[in-house]
């Protein structure tokens, strides 16, 4: 096991970057680490999200889980793939398309590892067909901040004995343990693709295209919207409506989609920004109830850009660093809005509230963080409300 300073991952911690780091290389490894030292641990995969959530208040030890990279076991036959939690998504990716097998997640970032993934409970725009990590993580072995190694879940797609405690480390940013090893639910690989492209006027007009396709029969793999800056949100759009099955169907739905939304261009593969994240000064997550899109771009300011999930009701905007976040949050509450800030230029980070409010379920979550972790040693302060 490697160990020494690491100044890269320093966005991990607020102020000065982590003590040390190591990188252990199996499960064993990461429980003697976690056993056999005191103070706080933060893991971390690539790194390439660490600037995401809160920065953490205190990191003894950077604990760099990109050493456990074997994928476990592949079985075709039952869709299912063991692979330990830093193995990059990409690299897993490529290895199941040798099998025409997919582990369906799109988040933009190249280099993510399947631990950073599950600690970020990171998607993508493929989200409305096959779900999110909660939907596809069937399995996970963790190891817990006294050393102990917790395992939930399977290798069959119904196991439902006991509690589901994939779906609690899921976006929980390392707080509740170093997962070590995850097992995943897979699906084929469309044989092809389709996209509609349509240009959109306006944010209302936005939703109102998102709506019927949301109504309608169609089974989109994604829609999604991208707006530039300079004119109020949703003015001047795209909406791309992607449809990945085989070549009769696609072709089919394509055809639907342009009746449906009275016109549109048709393409074999999405435009170049489908799935890419919008960047530069602060960068926020958008969560809300899909019909209210048009009042959620209305809500933000003139200068953003960004792309959302037009039927999921996500989106991304990059938006200048002094917008007044409680004002929007507060604009887009009604509609069970939540906006959490992902990147923020370094200089404005440490001042600012990550998560926006915290609601009644934080004295649950408080009690989860002391059960799992009572010392407060992993990753403290990344969480909501400082957990
Ligand atoms: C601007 C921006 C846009 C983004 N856009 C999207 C998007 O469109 N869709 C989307 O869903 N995601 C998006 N992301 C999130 C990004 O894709 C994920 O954060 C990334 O995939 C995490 O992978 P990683 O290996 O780099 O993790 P890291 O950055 O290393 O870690 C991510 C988090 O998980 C924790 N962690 C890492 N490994 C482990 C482990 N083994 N056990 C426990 N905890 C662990 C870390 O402490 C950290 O809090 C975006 C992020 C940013 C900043």
């Amino acid at each position: 096991m490697a160990a020494g300073k690491d100044a890269r991952t320093g966005a991990v911690v607020a102020g000065a970057g982590p003590a040390r780091t190591v990188r252990p290389t199996t499960a064993a490894e990461v429980a003697d680490v976690l056993r056999d030292t005191s103070g706080t641990v933060v893991p971390v995969g690539s790194g390439t999200k660490t600037g995401w959530a809160a920065p953490a208040t205190s990191c003894d030890l950077l604990l760099r889980t990109t050493g456990l990279d074997r994928v476990v076991e592949h079985a075709p036959g039952d869709l299912v793939v063991v692979a330990e939690a830093g193995v990059r998504l990409d690299t897993l990716q490529r290895q199941l398309a040798g099998h025409g097998q997919m582990l369906a997640l799109d988040p933009p970032e190249p280099g993510a590892t399947l631990g950073g993934v599950v600690g970020a409970n990171a998607s993508g725009p493929r989200r409305l067909r096959y779900g999110t990590v909660r939907d596809l993580l069937i399995g996970v072995t963790v190891v817990l901040a006294d050393g102990r190694t917790a395992k939930s879940g399977g290798k069959v797609v119904k196991n439902v004995a006991g509690y589901d405690l994939g779906k609690l480390y899921t976006g929980a940013h390392g707080g509740l343990g170093v997962v070590v090893s995850t097992t995943w639910r897979l699906h084929p690989l469309p044989p092809a693709a389709r996209a509609v492209v349509v240009p959109v006027p306006d944010a209302a007009e936005a939703g109102r295209l998102a709506a019927l396709v949301a109504r309608s029969t169609l089974t989109p793999t994604a829609v999604e919207l991208r707006w530039e800056a300079g004119r109020a949100a949703g003015t001047g759009s795209e909406l791309v409506v992607l449809f990945e099955s085989i070549e009769e169907s696609v072709r089919a739905q394509s055809r639907a989609a342009v009746a449906l939304l009275g016109g549109g261009a048709e393409a074999d593969a999405p435009p170049s920004w489908f799935g890419a994240r919008p960047s530069g000064g602060l960068v926020l997550r958008l969560a809300f109830e899909p019909f209210a899109l048009p009042r959620v771009l209305a809500a933000l300011p003139e200068a953003s850009s960004g792309t959302a999930s037009a039927c999921t009701g996500v989106a991304y905007a990059a938006v200048p660093h002094t917008t007044d976040l409680a004002a929007l949050r507060a604009a887009i509450a009604p509609y069970d809005g939540s906006a959490v800030v992902l990147e923020a230029p370094d200089d404005v980070r440490q001042g600012l509230d990550h998560w926006g409010p915290v609601a009644d379920s934080f004295g649950l979550m408080t009690r989860v963080k002391d059960q799992f972790d009572p010392g407060r040693r992993l990753s403290p302060g990344r969480l909501i409300g400082g957990l």
